[in-house]
């Protein structure tokens, strides 16, 4: 039987990681993925979404250049099939460089499903593994609501993959994906409706930041249906017809589900050592990131319910391998100070915690806000606004969060991540010099 010290399974991010790290120790490592190596967010997420998003921004730069005076910019027609083939391309030379990558660490990649037998033993395309440890990390899919005709709709991975663009789009959701693509298709000339069950986008965020963005993306042409809950979706007249539980309804040519994700567990044995997933189907574990109840089972990434987002699974696949594989025992990932950004239309930039959620620990706050049209917007004649936001302790003046709505705040965002980890104060921020002419200062010259 083939042995390995560390079996892992899932060839994301996280799985990536891991297994380059735990080989570079002198470990034998077998990875096994059936998919594309580099998971979701190379395949189906962070980088082909990207690279629509800044195909979906040149029309609103075309129209800004006019007030710069440029006199014949214009974006044209898009066309669609150059930018799926093209976004195609480059995912295929990510994945040649994922798989350069394990190769060069001495990583064994398998191209298939491997699936957990017992404690130490799994099948990979029918061939027996014996493994010391295994890393679970398969990552999560999105998943259908149970809504009657949810089978009409398409899901996130289904949009990377369009024969066509449609003319009208209901994008049914409120969170990261749903927003995500509601700006990307608006963006690339489709005719998008957001409908959200909450009334504003975006739960568990800064409240002033939500509201914020839900007006800025009205701004953008992007149609809004807060409060309203989605009951099915039926075929009529060649297209779909999504049915509100308030009696209303929205014709579209497409309807995209943007509705969460699951853990992609279901496949992968873990009932034969022994692993139970919590009542949300996630896994948990201890700090070494074993997974409960098991002695050598692990588990990184979106199969955890820690944030579910690629440098989180990154982090986690190095604490992993630095805790088991002889590097620091005391790695730990900071998960107080996830910044993080939604690439949405404006971007969303925050890092720590929001007012309320500060208030709800009994926190005594002071926020310091400042909203304003960035100069370049408001040169081209496009009187869109940003906001900044920085919820600081009363007592001490340490800032616990800060939040921003505009362009390039998940470029902005990064740098104030450090600040915030290392205990900043508003004191420390208005001692720091700006740097002129940018949006970015502003988080430095707030007063309150
Ligand atoms: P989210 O959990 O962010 O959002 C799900 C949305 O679907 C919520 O608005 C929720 O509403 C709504 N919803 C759930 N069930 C229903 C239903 N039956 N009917 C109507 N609405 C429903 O999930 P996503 O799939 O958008 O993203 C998953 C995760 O992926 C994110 O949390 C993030 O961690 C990660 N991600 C990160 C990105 C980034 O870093 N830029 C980009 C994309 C994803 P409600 O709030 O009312 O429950």
């Amino acid at each position: 039987m083939k042995q390995c010290d560390l079996l892992v399974i899932g060839g994301g991010s996280g799985g990536v990681r891991a297994a380059r790290l735990a080989a570079e120790t002198g470990a034998r490592v077998i990875l096994a993925e059936k998919n594309a190596l580099g998971g979701t967010c190379v395949n189906v997420g962070c980088v082909p979404k990207k690279l629509f998003m800044y195909a979906s921004s040149f029309g609103e730069e075309t129209a800004a250049a006019a007030g710069f005076g440029w006199k014949s910019a214009a974006p044209g027609k898009l066309d669609w099939d150059a930018l799926r083939d093209n976004k195609n391309r480059e995912i295929a030379r990510l994945n040649e460089t994922y798989a350069r990558i394990l190769q060069n660490a001495g990583v064994e990649t398998v191209p298939e499903a491997a699936r957990i037998c017992g404690a130490r033993e799994a099948e990979i395309g029918g061939e027996k593994i014996r493994a010391e440890k295994i890393l679970v990390a398969s990552g999560a899919a999105p998943a259908r609501p149970p809504l009657p005709g949810a089978e009409f709709g398409v899901l996130s991975d289904d949009m990377f993959f369009l024969p066509k663009l449609p003319r009208r789009a209901a994008v049914i959701g409120g969170g990261y994906i749903a927003l995500e693509f509601a700006g990307i298709l608006s963006g690339l000339g489709v005719e998008t409706t957001l409908c959200h069950r909450a009334d504003l986008p975006l739960r568990g965020f800064d409240e002033d930041l939500r509201a914020h963005l839900a007006a800025e993306t009205a701004k953008r042409g992007i149609n809004i249906r807060a409060g309203i809950a989605p009951s099915g979706i039926e075929k009529a007249n060649g297209a779909l017809r999504i049915c509100f539980e308030d009696g209303g309804a929205l014709d579209a040519d497409l309807a995209l589900l943007a509705t969460g994700r699951k853990p992609a567990l279901s496949e992968i044995g873990l009932e034969n050592a022994g692993a139970q997933t919590n009542a949300r189907g996630f896994l948990e574990t201890d700090e070494d990131y074993r997974v409960k109840g098991c002695e050598n089972i692990y588990a990184v990434g979106d199969v955890l319910q820690t944030p579910a987002l690629t440098p989180v699974a990154t982090a986690e696949a190095g604490v992993f391998v630095a805790r088991v594989f002889g590097g620091d025992k005391t790695a730990a990932v900071d998960y107080a100070h996830i910044p993080t950004a939604v690439f949405s239309r404006p971007q969303i930039g925050t890092v720590g915690i929001g007012e309320s959620a500060a208030e709800k620990k009994g926190v005594r706050v002071k926020i310091y806000k400042s909203e304003f049209t960035a100069m370049k917007r408001g040169f081209a004649g496009q009187p869109w606004r940003t906001l900044m936001k920085l919820v600081a302790d009363e007592k001490d003046g340490r800032i616990l969060g800060a939040h921003l709505v505009g362009e390039d705040a998940g470029e902005i965002i990064q740098g104030f991540a450090v600040a915030l980890r290392l205990g900043a104060t508003k004191a420390d921020f208005d001692s720091t010099v700006g740097v002129h002419p940018t949006s970015a200062e502003e988080f430095v010259s707030m007063r309150g």
